[in-house]
């Protein structure tokens, strides 16, 4: 059985930081973020344009751009972080009613960051969005 630890140091070198991309960036510290989770795959941080008392992102501290790039079996322990991570943290974070969490992925996904994220959103309603 795979070490679920290693699948995400095995990803190739195309996922590099991109010194373009805002989650890069916020990854390299070089943007601030109010910070919910940090460790050696994975940063969380509360959306800067929250939908509901309580948004926050999951992103791979790689640089995978979509869904569609971390579909590689490589990536399915990163995967699993992720989102075994979200009610963790929204626990942690007060959220105890449930809570969305989405990922939107490519022009048709409404992707606006290319830059995997998982959103994690909950809270007492209403929302402003969703
Ligand atoms: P998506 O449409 O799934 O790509 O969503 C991108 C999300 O990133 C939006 O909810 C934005 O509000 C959020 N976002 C963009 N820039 C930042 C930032 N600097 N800090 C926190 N969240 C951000
Ligand atoms: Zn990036």
């Amino acid at each position: 059985m795979t070490d679920p630890a290693s699948a995400p140091s095995a990803a190739p070198t195309t996922h590099a930081a991109d010194p373009d991309c805002i989650f890069c960036k916020i990854v390299a510290g070089r943007i601030p973020s109010r910070k919910v989770h940090e460790d050696e795959h994975v940063l969380a941080f509360h959306d800067i344009a929250p939908w509901a008392p309580v948004h926050f992102l999951i992103i791979p501290k790689l640089h995978i751009p979509t869904l569609y790039d971390a579909a590689d079996p490589r990536h399915q322990a990163l995967l699993g972080h992720m989102l075994g991570l979200a009610p963790r943290l929204a626990t942690s974070l007060g959220v105890v009613n449930g809570f969305r969490s989405l990922i939107n992925t490519g022009p048709d996904g409404h992707q606006e960051v290319g830059h995997l994220h998982l959103h994690v959103m909950g809270g007492p309603r209403p929302w402003a969005r969703g």
